[in-house]
């Protein structure tokens, strides 16, 4: 048994003094690349109402409401179940109101918690 072993032993002996090589999520929450399309954020102070966003969103995931008839205030709910992430929201919009942050942790039990309301 010791004859099978002992080509291997350098090696053990160098990997239990090595960092390990696999990351260790969920302990530690590796780092996202830049560009990485998580959860689309809103910017409520941005919107300009023009529904530009609602009309490109593929998955009908964005829905714009105006919340003051004398102030030109919008808020926006996004229906995180159906987005796909395509960022197309973030390149349509002509203010910048979206961004995509670098969220990827973003499963629930129940699909209504992904219903999310800007204001
Ligand atoms: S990322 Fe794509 S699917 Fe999600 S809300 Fe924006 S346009 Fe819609
Ligand atoms: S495209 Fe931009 S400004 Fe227009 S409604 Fe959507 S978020 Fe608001």
């Amino acid at each position: 048994m010791s004859l099978r072993i002992a080509p291997f032993l350098p090696e053990l002996l160098r990997s239990l003094f090595k960092k390990p090589v696999t990351v260790r999520y969920p302990f530690e929450k590796t780092p996202v690349p830049a560009g990485f399309r998580g959860n689309v954020v809103f910017d409520p102070a941005k919107c300009i109402g023009c529904n530009i966003c609602v009309g490109d969103c593929p998955a009908e995931a964005i829905e714009i409401i105006r919340v003051s008839e004398t102030e030109k205030k919008f808020k926006m709910i996004l229906h995180n179940d159906r987005c796909i992430h395509c960022a197309q929201c973030v390149d349509s919009c002509p203010t910048k109101t979206y961004r995509m942050d670098g969220e990827f942790e973003i499963a629930v039990l129940n699909r209504r918690q992904l219903k999310i309301e800007y204001k």
